[in-house]
């Protein structure tokens, strides 16, 4: 499938991109079959989602699906147009709200179209609730509310409370005396006050909430345990089915641990309530599900680094007091999304790493896992953006990215997951609490330093993990472009940078473009009025970078708060406001949708003579027909 077309289509600020599942072709037919059940498994609780980000989405959601069947009027006016764009950001989003900034969507169509709309469709009149949703922009504004001052359950437009405040949240879930800590609390229910003002957890659970849907999951699940890989994996299985019928989280956790302890599948899933951003409180987790095919090929590059994590150790450019006498525990993989679902799809996460629950983690480890047929997709579909041929400083730059860019990407994540964040030890008596809010912006900004410090190791290609150290210097172009101009597009004009992982991209792009400046490391160059950092000497950058991992080891060794403060508010922090308006200005030109999700693939059941001889995977091209099937089906 050499000319398969990555990219679908653009609508506002939403890229829809496909991606592809080699890995698929080369399982044997009991694993397909497995991959096919889990992947319906994955689909069957997507209304699950859609109701917990708001109480109103599914019926806002089947309005549109009938239009957009059975609407028998002019389809190619400028109205129907918008609708259409309306109706797409929903289906992206899981509902009324954008999936990032969490806020409402504005129709650019009006209240009297919609109607009509609706009328020729057979709905007589949708409900008031579902018409104020949608055009009043005061009402459920913001789905995730997290500003000071205000009361955050009540503020947000999320499903996880009803008729309860946030101070009467808190007390529930507060740990009172003679509680077992090490039960996850809260996770899997809506927290509802009910008639004589008792507060009362309507869990999530076949008979309970969401029972019709996880009926259906647990369905799914059932036939797929036939096809589990190993005992311990069937053993998961069925603790997560005993689980959702229980509703029980030290179910839950038991199966966490089962699944945390399985790692010889080369089919492997994610399936559950698990990640809790979409609760203020973060008590709440949404439902997700990936299904995932391990990649042999780019696991032997994992297996290469993770079996000499101790040469890596001992030769990385920082204090002995510092580094960790023996290394142990580095499981992480590289597979193939086969299927999103839930909170994962369209929009998806291209790195997860579970358990969440901080006491598994501590006494099992965890498993972390790259979607590298999600990101080689993301590589694809952003060489050919333009954003490359307007931001990179050279055309030999251009061409050294074109040709390792995606390598270069790839081991450098492979170096920050699976190396970076396991080396290096705490001082005696040092916890991460001392650095308090530095700590995730100085934790990612270590992670980084080591794999930006060996990626430009002759090592790496003694192991065969690279065959040249241009993929090194392709590396360190994106790097530096990326942190110094690239990622400022990302940022409102006026905005600082707040996320940890933009500041840390920032906070070693300038200081290492600082500490250059006498050598000529980096250079600032202005051609035509436009910015470019050409960077004119490799070596000299790769032992700055191991200076600054120095000296980031040693802050997060020692807790130095201080230390830690200070390079994060001079590097990380402040955007350059002349820089950044250009970046948007040459940004904007090029019409680059930010936000990126995908359309599935799709597995279908090959029958010969009333026997199932085989599993087909297909990649279909239309983001809206697939939105509006999974409506159908599940
Ligand atoms: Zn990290």
């Amino acid at each position: 499938m050499a000319d398969f077309s990555y990219f679908a289509e653009q609508f506002d600020d939403i890229k829809i991109l496909r991606y592809q599942v080699p890995a698929f072709e080369r399982l044997t037919l009991r694993e397909k079959f497995f991959v096919y059940y889990l992947s319906r498994a994955a689909l069957a609780g997507r209304d699950i989602l859609w109701d917990q980000n708001n109480r109103y989405n599914l019926e806002v959601r089947s309005v549109l699906e009938k239009i957009l069947r059975d609407y028998s009027g002019d389809r190619e006016c400028e109205e129907f147009k918008q609708f259409l764009v309306y109706a797409k950001k929903v289906f992206f989003a899981n509902g009324v709200h954008h999936h990032y900034s969490m806020e409402k969507f504005v129709p650019l169509f009006s209240k009297e179209y919609f109607l009509a709309l609706a009328q020729d469709s057979g709905i007589s009149s949708p409900r008031e609730e579902v018409m104020r949703l949608i055009f009043d922009a005061d009402y459920m504004a913001k789905r995730v509310v997290q500003d000071e001052g205000v009361d955050l359950v009540t503020a947000s437009a999320n499903n996880y409370y009803v008729g309860v405040t946030q101070r009467e949240a808190e007390e529930f879930y507060r740990l009172k005396p003679g509680e077992d800590e090490f039960v996850t609390r809260g996770l899997n229910s809506t927290l509802v006050k009910n008639a004589d003002g008792r507060l009362e957890e309507q869990v999530w659970k076949v008979g309970g909430k969401y029972g019709p849907q996880l009926e259906r999951v647990v369905a799914e699940l059932q036939k797929a345990q036939e096809y589990a890989c190993n005992e311990t994996q069937r053993k998961g299985l069925e603790l997560l089915i005993d689980y959702y019928r229980t509703g029980d989280l030290r179910l839950f956790d038991r199966y966490s641990i089962a699944w945390v302890k399985e790692n010889e599948a080369r089919v492997d899933y994610i399936n559950g309530f698990i990640e809790v951003y979409g609760d203020p409180l973060a008590y709440k987790a949404s439902w997700e599900s990936v299904v995932e095919i391990v990649d042999e090929e780019a696991c032997e590059r994992t297996r290469k680094l993770a079996d000499n994590a101790l040469w890596f150790e001992r030769n990385a450019p920082i204090d002995e007091r510092f580094k960790k006498p023996e290394v142990v525990g580095v499981t992480a993989r590289v597979v193939q999304a086969a299927m999103l679902g839930g909170d994962c799809h369209p929009a998806t996460p291209i790195g997860i790493n579970l358990p969440n629950a901080e006491w598994i983690r501590e006494r099992c480890g965890s498993k972390s896992v790259t979607l590298d047929n999600i990101t080689y997709a993301y590589d694809v579909v952003s060489l050919s953006s333009g954003v490359l041929d307007e931001f990179a400083a050279s055309e030999e730059e251009k061409a050294l990215v074109r040709e390792y860019g995606s390598l270069g990407g790839n081991v450098h994540t492979d170096l920050h997951e699976c190396l970076g964040h396991g080396s290096g030890r705490m001082l005696a008596g040092v916890g991460q609490e001392a650095l308090r809010n530095y700590y995730s912006t100085i934790e990612e900004t270590r992670a980084d330093l080591f794999a930006l410090y060996y990626i430009m190791d002759p090592k790496l290609i003694e192991l065969g993990v690279i065959p040249s150290l241009d993929v090194a210097k392709s590396e360190y172009c994106n790097y530096i472009r990326n942190g110094l101009m690239v990622q400022l597009t990302r940022v409102r004009p006026g905005c600082n940078l707040e996320e940890s992982h933009m500041r840390n991209r920032q906070l070693i792009s300038s200081w290492v473009y600082e500490k250059g400046l006498v050598d000529n490391v980096i250079e600032r160059v202005t051609r035509r009025g436009k910015t470019y950092f050409q960077i004119h000497d490799f070596r000299r950058l790769r032992l700055l970078f191991g200076k600054l991992l120095a000296e980031v080891q040693r802050v997060k060794s020692e807790g130095d708060f201080e230390g830690a403060r200070n390079l994060v508010e001079t590097y990380g922090v402040c955007v350059d406001t002349d820089l950044h308006q250009e970046v948007l200005a040459r940004y904007e030109r090029l019409h680059v949708a930010p936000y990126a999700g995908f359309i599935n693939p799709s597995y279908r059941l090959v029958e010969r003579d009333g026997r199932v001889v085989d599993v087909c995977v297909d990649y279909p091209a239309d983001f809206l027909a697939q939105m509006l099937e999974y409506g159908e089906q599940f």
